[in-house]
């Protein structure tokens, strides 16, 4: 076996998301970069997660195993799987190991179609978290941290405390559970608990109970050894009635050991200077040229009026409520019908409602509003790139990777100052401006003139005060919003998790 340093620690993420294998949102951007960024400071890390369909198809060298076994997910229903295993591209020391079980993870998407959730999912996912503990045990480590991503886990740390039989790979494990979107809570009607394969005394207040059903992630925030968001701001606001989702004083409860970490980007592959997606690659001393040529090349490509003076207004993003289509549609509505002098770039999918509306503004007004349906992340890179201004008013926001996207791509954010919005975006007002700390600019009203209002104080500057709107860009693309400082602080948080775990043990 392998010599570990003193320092080190063995971490496993276990997780349904992460890139360039499976990706519906941000989840996927931090489980396919946190667990290399991790091993780049000396441990080492491994992730585990289902081979849904996209993994076959993402030519990523995934390779079958000679590993396979069966979880009883009933008294009659005994559900084969096998281990592939993978590398990630970007880390060639972080292996990948997937759950092969075609019948539960080869469908057309991840987690349902545009009509709803799959009916199995609670099934689907406790036997992802069954699988995954078993998976672990055969890799051939010992885990120090198991870390849990989202309601599809939050059975795992249960599910290890009332195992009898662990292995040695996690006889001293301590578990993490990360919330990236509270929303999503994975809440099922009661009778779904019994594929958990868990006593029903689990079923309790303290664990799955909620409301007399169950709730995946509810025990995960119950029993996990640490709790993280991916802002610090959400951390606090999640433990309010107005964000908690019900889930509030769970979360109050265990308010000693939660706490947020701000998400990084993957700056190699958010970098003007080297994206290759890009009309022309540009830095914090080029911009004027370099967004330009962009801008051009967006106008040529959506067949927009060309004009290098208008400004571009981009949005990219989930056609979901949470991410304030109910603030940015009627805004739309008075740019392009009241012929003010902008243009709008929007790239969306999700909720056939907001993609009609768009689609019946992009018919009226197709000079001046590009419309793309769909997921491109090629189209994602070029909004970034060509928009002057991005919006995102969010009703709320774990942490949000766009508006760091523009911050770096020197494209000016406006949002709301709720969760990780708030934390990496600073208002534009004189205090930032005299000490040089301003980014963007904050919705002072949540409502559509609110957004307005912002972003009309966004084109007031770009207009009348050039300088200072050159400085917002320069400011926001020095920064650095890599992954290594995020990475610094989950090894912090690791290495006293085990301490107090090892405390407590010894006083036991
Ligand atoms: P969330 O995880 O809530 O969807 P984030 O801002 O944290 O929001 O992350 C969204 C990620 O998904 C970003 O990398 C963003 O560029 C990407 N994304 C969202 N919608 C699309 C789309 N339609 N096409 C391409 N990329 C998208």
């Amino acid at each position: 076996m392998r010599e570990r340093r003193e320092t080190e620690v063995n971490i496993v993420y276990l997780t349904t998301e992460a890139v360039p294998f499976a990706k519906t949102g941000g989840l996927a951007d931090v489980c396919g970069t946190l667990p290399s960024r991790v091993a780049g400071l000396g441990h080492r890390t491994a992730i585990v997660m289902p081979a849904f369909r996209s993994v076959h198809q993402s030519h990523a060298g995934v390779e079958p195993t000679d590993i396979s076994f069966a979880i009883p997910m009933s008294p009659r229903k005994l559900v084969g799987c096998r281990l592939l295993r993978g590398r990630l591209p970007s880390a060639q020391d972080v292996p990948v190991w997937f759950i092969d079980q075609p019948q539960y993870f080869d469908r057309e998407s991840l987690y349902g179609t545009a009509t709803g959730d799959y009916p199995d999912n609670a099934e689907r996912f406790s036997f992802f978290c069954r699988a995954a503990i078993q998976a672990i045990q055969r890799i051939g480590w010992n885990f120090d941290i198991v870390h849990c991503n989202d309601w599809q886990t939050g059975p795992i740390p249960s599910m290890l405390a009332a195992d009898q039989n662990l292995s040695p790979a996690l006889k001293n494990h301590a578990t993490f559970m990360t919330i990236h979107n509270l929303a999503y809570q994975g809440n099922f009607p009661k009778s779904e608990f019994e594929w958990t394969g868990l006593d029903w005394q689990h079923f309790n207040q303290d664990e799955f109970e909620f409301y007399d059903r169950v709730n995946f992630l509810k025990a995960g925030i119950a029993t996990a050894d640490t709790i993280t968001t991916v802002s610090p701001r959400y951390s606090e606001e999640i433990r309010t009635k107005e964000h908690g989702c019900g889930l509030e004083a769970v979360l109050e409860n265990v308010s000693d050991r939660i706490s947020g970490i701000t998400n990084g980007i993957d700056q190699s592959v958010w970098n003007p200077k080297t994206d290759t997606k890009l009309a022309a690659n540009y830095d914090a001393k080029s911009w004027q040229q370099g967004k330009l040529a962009n801008k051009r090349a967006l106008q040529q490509q959506f067949a927009l009026e060309q004009s290098d003076e208008v400004p571009m207004i981009g949005l990219v993003g989930r056609l979901a409520e949470q991410k304030g289509w109910d603030l940015i549609l009627p805004v739309l509505r008075w740019h392009l019908g009241e012929n003010r002098p902008t243009q709008w770039i929007v790239l969306g999918s999700g909720d056939a409602q907001f993609e009609h509306e768009l689609r019946a503004l992009k018919e009226e007004h197709p000079d001046r509003f590009a419309l793309h349906i769909g997921f491109s992340d090629m189209l994602a890179h070029r909004i970034e790139a060509g928009s002057d201004i991005f919006v995102m008013p969010s009703h709320y926001e774990p942490c949000g990777l766009n508006q760091l996207y523009s911050i770096r791509y020197g494209t000016i954010p406006v949002v709301t100052p709720t969760g990780g919005l708030a934390d990496t975006v600073v208002d534009h007002n004189e205090i930032s401006v005299a000490d040089e700390t301003a980014t963007g600019f904050h919705l002072h009203t949540i409502s559509p003139q609110g957004l307005d209002d912002a972003i009309g104080r966004a084109l007031h500057l770009r207009y009348h005060h050039p300088q200072q709107w050159a400085k917002l860009i320069e400011t926001g693309m020095t920064q650095d919003w890599s992954w290594k400082k995020s990475a610094m602080e989950y090894e912090s948080l690791y290495a006293k998790t085990l301490a107090l775990k090892s405390a407590a043990k010894r006083t036991e």
